[in-house]
């Protein structure tokens, strides 16, 4: 598939025509003058802004088409490994806007927003259901920073039983890149401890890491690899008896919804992505929420306020003396929460089961469609996601796994996690969630089988890839780096 490329799209700055506008508005009718000593001169403007000079037409035409380059999860698949990118019900939209809700300020008297504290209360309530955990604080506002927060309760539990050489944090080398970033932003130092050969923890490893200053190990189960620990219940056992707390990072519950719960499992800490499992679309850097679920010994701790009930009335519970302190202002993103209350509510528990089953059979699915066509690592059942490797198309072509993704997007799909987790070779981590049919996974693979064709027949193709898009491969350390979003107009004066 080689199609033509589209056409050059004229930019609306090149359509500029001195006098055409796209906007009629009334005639000024406060006097100029009157206006300049209404603002201040910082607000004045020298020389007019140099914008574009066109129709109403095109202006639309022109963000319409911009918006068309955008890739989303509403318009295809996005099997984006370790981000959950399934799709979000839009009714949960629209109830997170209902007037009721965003008209709330958050200084207003708890009696007048009782409707709001029950909802937080019952979100509470609910993750501590699924996390088979104790409370639950609603206040950090992403996954890394419900990391932070765990991981400050952690501190703080073993400071107050005056326990305070524990800086060391335990982290397998599958890990997601926030685990060791959290440990070092919480003061902490990290120690890596390697994975065995079906991907879990290699419990010899972990036996010689554990000592008396291990604060915690942070685990992802099932990992990073979408396999499912099975020696969860031994390794619980080894870190506690060492005097260290277990975290769960459930950034990607989507596997275990009504089948596990971390707390029965061992684990003390766990948070939540609700911008991936519960019903917050992601990716464009809007807001997300990480709540923190604790067992009993470390509810004390908790970040204030905790949404309280006294069996009439809910209440901000502020009177929490051990209390770690506020992590965010006010109460976490309350529109994210809103979100994961009307998702987990309108799901109820049988429809969280159907999830988690659902992306599990997916993934499974997709796996077992693509495994002779490329390396599978791990050779085993896998949960929310699986972990492909292109070392053979390298090994064989050269072709690499960086350019059978940009050869995906010729295809019209968004590619799947690249090197990601580090511990396996040209690695394609793809987790395609519960929300894509049947055929839109067979559709899937069929594209990545065909590409695996081409790596062996027509290396060249691959590796020049992408053709079709409005652009080529990009410079993304620079585009990072030193992002140009602005146009700007030419200096006046010049050409
Ligand atoms: C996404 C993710 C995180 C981080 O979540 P953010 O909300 O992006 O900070 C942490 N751990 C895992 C396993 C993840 O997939």
């Amino acid at each position: 598939m080689t199609g033509p490329a589209r056409g050059p799209e004229p930019l609306i700055f090149e359509l500029s025509s001195p006098g055409r506008t796209a906007f009629s508005l009334p005639e000024l009718d406060v006097p100029e003058r009157k206006l300049q000593e209404m603002l201040p001169a910082s607000a004045l403007r020298e020389a007019a802004p140099g914008l574009p000079e066109v129709s109403e037409v095109d202006l639309v035409r022109h963000f319409v088409r911009l918006s068309r380059l955008n890739y989303g999860v509403d318009l295809g698949i996005y099997p984006l490994g370790s981000c959950t990118m399934k799709y979000s019900p839009k009714i949960n939209e629209d109830l997170a806007r209902l007037p009721g809700f965003t008209e709330l300020h958050p200084y207003q008297p708890e009696d007048t927003v009782q409707g709001a504290l029950e909802l937080m209360y019952l979100t509470q309530r609910f993750l501590c259901e699924i996390g088979g955990v104790d409370a639950v604080s609603l206040q950090p506002a992403a996954g890394a920073h419900g990391e932070l927060t765990g991981l400050m309760l952690i501190k703080a539990y073993h400071t107050s039983r005056g326990d305070t050489r524990r800086n060391k944090i335990i982290i397998p080398d599958s890990s997601h890149g926030t685990n060791p970033a959290s440990a070092v932003v919480c003061g902490m130092q990290t120690v890596q401890v390697r994975s065995d050969r079906r991907g879990g923890v290699d419990l010899d490893a972990l036996r010689e890491v554990l000592d008396d200053q291990v604060s915690a190990l942070m685990l992802t189960n099932p990992n990073t690899l979408g396999l499912f620990d099975e020696n969860i219940h031994r390794i619980a056992e080894m870190v506690h008896q060492a005097g260290g707390m277990l975290y769960y990072d459930g950034a990607n519950a989507n596997a275990i919804l009504g089948i596990a719960r971390p707390g029965d499992a061992g684990f003390d800490v766990v948070h939540f992505n609700l911008h991936k499992t519960f019903s917050t679309p992601h990716g464009g850097g809007g807001p997300g929420s990480g709540p923190v679920g604790v067992k009993k010994a470390l509810e004390p701790f908790l970040p204030v306020p905790i949404v309280g009930f006294d069996g009439a009335r809910y209440y901000l519970d502020y009177d929490r003396p051990r209390s770690i302190g506020r992590v965010r202002s006010f109460y976490g993103n309350f529109g994210v929460v809103l979100k994961a209350y009307a998702y987990i509510r309108s799901m109820g528990p049988e429809g969280l089961l159907q999830v988690s089953k659902d992306a599990v059979l997916n993934a499974n699915y997709l796996m077992r469609r693509l495994q002779p066509y490329f390396d599978l690592p791990y050779d085993r059942h896998c949960k929310h996601e699986f972990v492909l490797s292109g070392r053979r198309q390298k090994a064989e072509s050269g072709v690499k796994t960086l350019d059978i993704s940009k050869r995906l997007l010729d295809y019209g799909v968004h590619p799947p996690t690249n090197y990601f987790p580090l511990i396996v070779e040209e690695c394609l981590m793809v987790e395609p969630t519960e929300s894509e049919s049947r055929e839109t996974l067979d559709a899937f693979a069929d594209a990545l089988i065909q590409i695996a064709r081409e790596a062996k027949d027509q290396p060249d193709l691959v590796k020049s890839a992408p053709h079709v898009t409005p652009v080529g491969r990009l410079d993304e350390v620079l585009a990072a780096r030193q992002p140009n979003l602005r146009w700007r107009p030419p200096a006046p004066g010049g050409s």
